[in-house]
């Protein structure tokens, strides 16, 4: 890989690959008389797309430390979120789940509908979303106690629970396919080179003709130069080297990682069509206290298994184990090194957590009876803002990071803003209102 890049964006991460097609989007010129964009045309710019491909567990060697929260079949996908921004984010990116599909030819959503419920003591948590649907005119219906038994008899939640219904425009989406799609539709667009290793670090260079660049060395030890840098390595932010700060340091970001794990059960095909011909929508429960759970329905994984996963927590059990934490989400525990993320992803989970999950997943599915109950270990970036951080660091050097656990759903759209950033003349206009702007 000896050339020049005009863009290169390192993690091939659900929020890198969105940022790869859009940065080929636009880089790819429309015929004359034409809004659509054509890889006949010469490109505007070159650009590479960095990060490893997943391998599956059992191939995880010693050396390997570098994973990714992609790594599973089902994230929960819907519009309504307390957060206006992350509202918006996630409408944004829904609306063009059709578009990747077409320019890839890979399904990976399936619209079956979102439910948030709420215990009759936290039914405040229904009310921003509310008001955040309303505003944003997102369709949904509010679901009373007896309505919500009437339409899911299968599922159980605590009496008097009411809920808030998505039933279109929301459901779940593969994040291993949408990944798989956004990288085929921006290899299609014929601008943007897929390079499938770790970046092992980035420095600042002075290209031959003068201009300041990038040099990133790859893990098989060959470098690539690049006028500008993306860098989207989620909880691996700090695995390596890869912001230089121009002064022989490098860039820290103010960013927490916590564990998050899952239990899934693995159902009969007669479970799995009952729940499915039952209607079961991807769920989000808010109960009393700290109890919280997000659950996916029956979905068929890589081995053949269909796969019913809860995440989600009910006794609090890290509340005094640490400092207060105001990021921490209850059940979650902090991964304060790159080393701790490591050893967590490895670990599959807590087994005190797993015996908890499944009983909460047994208790709002009392009709299932699973065939096999496993663990899944994962981890969440968090921001100090509770949203990402897209933008500029210094000349050149662009991140995309912080999906707080929320930005599978509203990669696309997070990928869009980051490559419009890195690609534009100025650098970055750091302001809420860029995505109506662009
Ligand atoms: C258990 C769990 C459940 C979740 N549920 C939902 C949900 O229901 N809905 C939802 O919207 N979101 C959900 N999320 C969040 C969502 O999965 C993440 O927000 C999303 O994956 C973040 O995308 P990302 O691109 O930042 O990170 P990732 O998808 O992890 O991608 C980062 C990439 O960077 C690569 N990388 C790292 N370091 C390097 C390096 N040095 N060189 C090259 N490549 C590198 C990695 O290989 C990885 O592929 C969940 C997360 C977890 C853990």
């Amino acid at each position: 890989y000896s050339m020049l890049f005009d863009l290169a964006i390192i993690g091939k991460g659900l929020i890198g690959a969105a940022a790869a097609r859009h940065a080929s989007l636009i880089s790819t010129p429309s015929p004359p008389n034409s809004t659509i964009p054509s890889s006949s045309s010469p490109p505007l710019h070159n650009i590479c797309l960095i990060g490893p491909d997943e391998k599956p567990r059992n191939k995880w060697t010693e050396k390997d430390d570098i994973f990714s929260s992609h790594y599973d079949e089902g994230r929960i996908t819907r519009r309504t979120d307390p957060d206006p921004i992350w509202s918006q984010l996630a409408s944004a990116s829904i609306d063009r789940y059709d578009d990747i599909y077409k320019q890839s030819g890979i399904d990976f959503y399936k619209p079956v509908g979102h439910l948030a419920v709420a215990s009759p003591q936290s039914s405040d948590s229904l009310f921003k979303r509310r008001i955040n649907a309303l505003d944003q005119g997102v369709p949904y219906r509010d679901l009373d106690a007896d309505e919500l038994t009437v339409l899911y008899p299968h599922l159980k939640f605590a009496p008097g629970s009411t809920a808030i219904l998505e039933d279109s425009g929301a459901g779940y989406i593969s994040p291993r396919s949408l990944l798989k799609a956004q990288v085929e539709a921006a290899k299609a667009l014929g601008c943007c080179q897929i390079i499938p290793h770790v970046a092992s670090r980035v420095d600042n260079n002075v290209s031959d003709d003068g201009e300041a660049s990038f040099v990133v060395t790859l893990s098989n030890g060959e470098v690539i130069s690049a006028k500008r840098i993306l860098v989207c390595t989620g909880a691996f932010c700090d695995a390596r080297p890869l912001l230089p700060d121009g002064n022989g340091g490098h860039f820290e970001l103010d960013l927490l990682r916590y564990t998050a794990q899952t239990v899934h059960f693995h159902v009969s095909e007669k479970d799995a069509t009952d729940l499915l011909e039952g209607g079961m929508p991807s769920i989000i429960y808010r109960g009393d206290k700290s109890e919280w759970a997000y659950v996916l329905p029956p979905i068929q994984y890589p081995d053949g298994s269909l796969r019913v996963k809860l995440g989600g927590s009910r006794v609090d059990r890290y509340n005094n184990e640490e400092q207060f934490d105001k990021y921490r989400t209850p059940g979650t525990r902090s991964l304060p090194t790159h080393e701790h993320v490591v050893e967590w992803f490895r670990s599959a989970g807590n087994s005190k957590d797993f015996d908890e999950m499944k009983e909460m997943l047994q208790a709002m599915l009392p009709g299932i009876q699973p065939v096999k109950v496993t663990s899944d270990a994962c981890a969440t970036c968090k921001t100090s803002s509770g949203r990402p951080y897209i933008g500029q660091l210094c000349d050149g050097l662009f991140v995309a990071v912080g999906g707080c656990g929320l930005a599978a759903k509203s990669s696309d759209e997070i990928g869009r803003l980051a490559a419009f950033a890195a690609l534009s003349d100025t650098g970055w206009g750091l302001d809420e209102s860029l995505g109506e702007e662009l």
